[in-house]
């Protein structure tokens, strides 16, 4: 299936675990840029260095070095035919360069996902995560700082994309089969 879509969501609200999901379901690559950054460190490339310490205090990596990257991954073959962005865009200069990009080759987004979740059950998801896979931005300190960041310069987007009649909300917080066929159901009406 043809489908261009965000997902959007504070840190914690299950944007990786879904987005796995709908990517097999809908057969489209799920392109997270956390990911690619987080691969990018562990080989010490360029990007990987100038990347890393913004990711390590909780602040976003600038949006050249961003945008750039995210050109790159979808000028790739596999992209061509849709993809779930998952954790782009971030800010309103990363909406406007994804824009520019899709509209570059007469292409759009079909749908923004947003993945609602509160605060203190997303901190209590990130506190496990920390035991369980040592990410290194997830101690408390850094949580909180992602969280501002997020609620800074990430939920205002959430706006844009419905004024844009892109918006598509979901409850983040349930079983994982639930919180799937929940988006399933919410982006039917988009898929087309
Ligand atoms: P994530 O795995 O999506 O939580 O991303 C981990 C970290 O990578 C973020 O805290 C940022 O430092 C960086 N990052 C990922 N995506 C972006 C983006 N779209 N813009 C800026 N920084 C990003």
């Amino acid at each position: 299936m043809s489908a261009r879509l965000v997902l959007l969501g504070p840190p914690g609200a299950g944007k990786g675990t879904q987005a796995a999901r709908l990517s097999d379901r809908l057969g489209i690559p799920a392109i997270s840029t956390g990911d690619i950054f987080r691969a990018n460190v562990a080989e010490q490339t360029e990007l990987g260095k100038r990347a890393q310490r913004y990711m390590d205090a909780g602040e976003y990596v600038p949006d050249e070095v961003t945008n750039a990257m995210v050109r790159d991954r979808l000028a790739q073959p596999d992209a061509a035919d849709g993809f779930l962005l998952d954790g782009y865009p971030r800010t309103a200069d990363q909406v406007d360069e994804l824009e520019g990009m899709l509209s570059a080759d007469g292409q759009r987004l079909h749908a923004v996902v947003e993945l609602t979740a509160d605060t203190d059950e997303v901190v209590t998801r990130l506190l496990k995560r920390a035991e369980e896979q040592g990410r290194p931005d997830d101690t408390e300190v850094v949580i909180r700082r992602r969280l501002e960041v997020y609620a800074e310069q990430t939920a205002p987007l959430a706006a844009t994309y419905a004024a844009r009649g892109l918006l598509v909300q979901v409850d983040g917080i349930g079983g994982l089969d639930e919180v799937t066929e929940r988006i399933m159901t919410a982006l039917a009406p988009h898929l087309n």
